[in-house]
């Protein structure tokens, strides 16, 4: 068993590893990232460990903005949230915003519990326990926990969503350049990205064709983007 010190000089040597892989690698690698970034996506997802929303979808640095909080919670008023998606669309021009939620999320489960987590997390789950209040009845008859929690997720993300194309920001990229807008779901237990089919392109979600967020010898396509992106 590691010691927290032991962890955390880990980590360290791991990086010293990684950057000398990555230099070996591609010896332009870092210094292009460090002349500046155009990422095409903001990904907006839950801080939980097991969602590296870089890692989990085959990206590199420089691939992805980022903004992460518990249960991926899209406030109108966070002003935390609304400067990134500003600074993401307005002025990196990002061409997709994803809404990632997940499966076995704790806040999700947490908003489910009729317990209190304390603390200002309680404030923080306050818009998510609105969403379990406005689809009482549907989570009920859910009688897997698991299940339940997963589909609280994707309310969650349909709810953020909307909170996305009521943004201002947003609606002007969307009609001035084609900005899109996406909600999915993290599958922890398969690794797969789902489409729900919420958001610029409405109606698809699970299982139609055309499908999800597919690695396709290294690219990253969109369902309905005529542009795909190839992964660095
Ligand atoms: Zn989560």
């Amino acid at each position: 068993m590691k010691t927290d010190q032991d962890t955390f000089l880990y980590a360290l040597s791991s990086n010293n590893a990684w950057a000398g892989y990555k230099a070996h690698q591609n010896p332009d690698f870092f210094p292009k990232l460090a002349s500046g970034q155009s990422p095409p996506i903001l990904w907006l997802g839950c801080s939980d460990s097991r969602c590296p929303e870089t890692t989990i979808l085959g990206l590199q640095p420089g691939d992805v903005f980022v903004h992460r909080n518990i249960a991926n919670i899209i406030s109108p008023t966070d002003i935390n949230t609304s400067a990134v998606i500003e600074y993401a669309v307005v002025h990196l021009k990002v061409k997709h915003v994803v809404l990632c939620g997940h499966t076995a999320c704790g806040g999700a489960a947490a908003s489910l519990a009729d317990t209190r987590v304390g603390g200002v997390l309680d404030t923080w789950l306050t818009p998510l326990k609105a969403v379990r209040a406005a689809n009482q009845e549907a989570l009920d008859a859910i009688r897997d926990s698991q299940a339940r929690i997963a589909r609280i997720a994707e309310l969650n993300v349909e709810a953020g969503v909307k909170v996305l194309m009521a943004n201002w920001t947003i609606q002007e990229a969307v009609r001035e350049r084609g900005l899109e807008v996406h909600g999915v779901l993290f599958d922890i237990a398969t690794g797969r990205i789902r489409d729900l089919g919420f958001g610029t392109k409405p109606g698809g979600g699970a299982g139609a064709a055309g499908e999800e967020v597919r690695g396709r010898h290294a690219q990253l396509v969109f369902r309905g983007s005529n542009a795909s992106m190839a992964a660095k």
